[in-house]
């Protein structure tokens, strides 16, 4: 057999232990999903040797009943720390307990007053631009707290994009400030934050969650209830298909419009601006 030097072989073995060959660890963060994703993004910004992952692919949407995968299981194996929307998007996570245990999951939701209905707490926390920057401050204070060589980085982080958060609701506020109804109806429950902080009013949501298309007679129902309310405007969302608003376009004459939950769309820092400048035309749009 031949001799493999012992420099080339104690060279491989460093290769595999990046710390002992004295190279910073590449540490990664594992989030659930696209809005978290980029919320991560901005606070994690410049950081050195942070890997930011995505659990659910881009197109899963809302993580509504989802299901791990093997791909995510792999992932969060590798994690060194995981951010999670909270407000119950996340059903998986009560059953983590089997990651490694330095692992801490970051609840960016934790101590935001949430809105129930019905007994049923909404998730959909990051639609409101003054709740997402609480979002913010809490991942930047958990990922802080954690890596405290880089406190100073992901603080700087948070307040730029609180910076841009605060501009971006200012313009959405401004812009819907005289409108000459407030009244929406939406395709799934993802709203009520966004219509609390924004001052509309969602008279009714069509499909409550993607996916449970209301039957013939709920349709029949539907319909009469639009055409009593006086709503012109019905919001769709670019995620899912939209068969059952368009038959209440249909039936009431009502107008339909795009209202984005930006849960997918491209991985980029400013894509939540961006998301939320384009519903602000629309609603522009569908409510003069
Ligand atoms: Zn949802």
């Amino acid at each position: 057999m031949k001799k493999i030097p012992i420099a080339i072989l104690l060279g491989l073995f460093l290769k595999g232990f990046p710390c002992l060959a004295g190279e910073s660890a590449v540490r990664t963060i594992v989030t659930t999903f696209y809005p978290i994703q980029i919320a991560v993004l901005n606070v994690t910004a410049g950081v050195e040797g942070i890997h930011v992952v995505n659990l659910a692919a881009p197109t899963t949407g809302c993580l509504h009943d989802y299901q791990l995968t093997p791909r995510d299981r792999a992932i969060l194996s590798r994690a060194d720390r995981v951010v999670a929307n909270g407000a119950g998007m996340e059903s998986f996570l009560d059953s983590l307990a089997w990651l490694r245990p330095a692992v801490r999951i970051i609840d960016a939701s934790a101590g935001i007053d949430l809105l129930v209905s019905g007994g049923v707490t909404n998730s959909h926390v990051w639609l409101s631009p003054s709740r997402h920057i609480r979002q913010i401050q809490t991942i930047a204070a958990g990922l802080a707290a954690w890596d405290p060589v880089n406190a100073g980085l992901y603080q700087a982080n948070a307040l730029r994009y609180e910076g841009e958060l605060k501009t971006l609701k200012a313009e959405m506020t401004r812009g819907l400030g005289e409108l000459k109804t407030r009244d929406i109806i939406t395709f799934h429950e993802a709203f009520p934050y966004f219509a609390d902080e924004l001052g509309l009013k969602v008279v009714a949501v069509i499909e409550r969650e993607p996916g449970t298309e209301p039957s013939a007679g709920e349709l029949a129902a539907l319909i009469r209830q639009v055409k009593a309310s006086g709503v012109k405007a019905l919001f769709v969302e670019p995620q899912y298909p939209a068969k059952s608003a368009e038959a209440i376009a249909r039936e009431t004459g009502a107008g339909l419009y795009r209202l984005d939950p930006v849960v997918s769309g491209p991985v980029a820092p400013h894509a939540y601006l961006d998301v939320m400048r384009l519903n602000l035309i629309q609603l522009r749009r569908a409510l003069n």
